[in-house]
């Protein structure tokens, strides 16, 4: 069985700090990586310039790991103007293809937080979305309470196509995401036990736009909850979806890897 986690950051500090008391990833990514591991690819997800340049480090390490760059939208107010930052990408994305770049993200609007500078968030989504089209990349969307105006955002930017990650919208959204040539991404939250609604869209979801994430070292599955999340719980998840589809995970690998190379174009 091959599956793709096409949302990981193994340049977050829970994976790269040496005090960690966990596996050290680098072992865990030889493993699943490796010949005869579990997974088909991995996509390493930057959320500012800096870590991009560690997440580009990591793509080189192994094979079958790619990499996304781009400005995250809560990490925009580490920035005193974030949009003039995103020049920082520029000669990364300039050699995309030498540096296994194969989406802008993690990008969007997040408004969970109430003193969250909304505008500059705004203004960084859309600086993005028209980098995306500029070098003709895919983007990874992360949305939360923000749904309505990320769809907005998504239909004023009609030629660029993307991931919705951790999808928790309506079916009729996702409809429409699915029309204007967008996937969606599950992770360990359909496996909660809270998580009925999502489960209920996930199984309404097409199965051939839906691609498979860990958002690690986030949210990991049950029962692993709360611990450091890595690729290879993406089992979890793939199990999760096979029994809401009715299918064996075995067929669920097998598609979802393939909408992932789709959609990613790994070379
Ligand atoms: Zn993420």
């Amino acid at each position: 069985m091959k599956l793709t986690d096409t949302h990981a950051h193994y340049c977050d500090s829970w994976f790269t700090a040496p005090e960690t008391p966990e596996q050290p990833y680098e072992k865990i990514l030889d493993e699943l990586l490796g010949e005869g591991g579990e997974l088909e690819a991995v996509v390493n997800v930057a959320t500012t310039p800096d870590n991009a340049v560690i997440t580009l480090r990591q793509a080189h390490r192994w094979d079958k790991m790619y990499a996304a760059v781009g400005i995250h939208p809560t990490d925009c107010q580490l920035y005193a103007d974030p949009v003039s930052e995103l020049d920082r990408l520029r000669p990364m994305l300039d050699a995309a293809r030498e540096n296994k770049i194969v989406a802008l993200g993690e990008i969007g609007l997040d408004y969970h937080y109430d003193d969250t500078d909304r505008e500059k968030q705004r203004a960084v989504f859309a600086a993005q979305l028209e980098m995306a089209e500029e070098y003709d990349l895919p983007v990874i969307l992360h949305s939360r309470d923000a749904t309505g105006e990320c769809v907005d955002m998504i239909r004023a930017h009609p030629h660029v196509r993307g991931v919705f990650h951790a999808y928790g919208g309506s079916v009729e959204t996702a409809e429409e995401l699915v029309a204007r040539g967008w996937y969606l991404g599950l992770g360990g939250v359909i496996t909660f036990p809270t998580a009925k609604r999502i489960r209920r869209v996930a199984a309404a979801l097409p199965l051939d736009r839906i691609l498979l994430e860990t958002d690690c070292p986030y949210t990991a599955p049950e029962p692993f909850r709360g611990t450091r999340n890595h690729s290879g719980l993406i089992s979890r998840t793939a199990e999760m979806l096979a029994e809401l589809k009715g299918m064996a995970v075995e067929e669920i690998a097998v598609i979802t890897s393939t909408n992932a190379g789709k959609f990613f174009s790994f070379l």
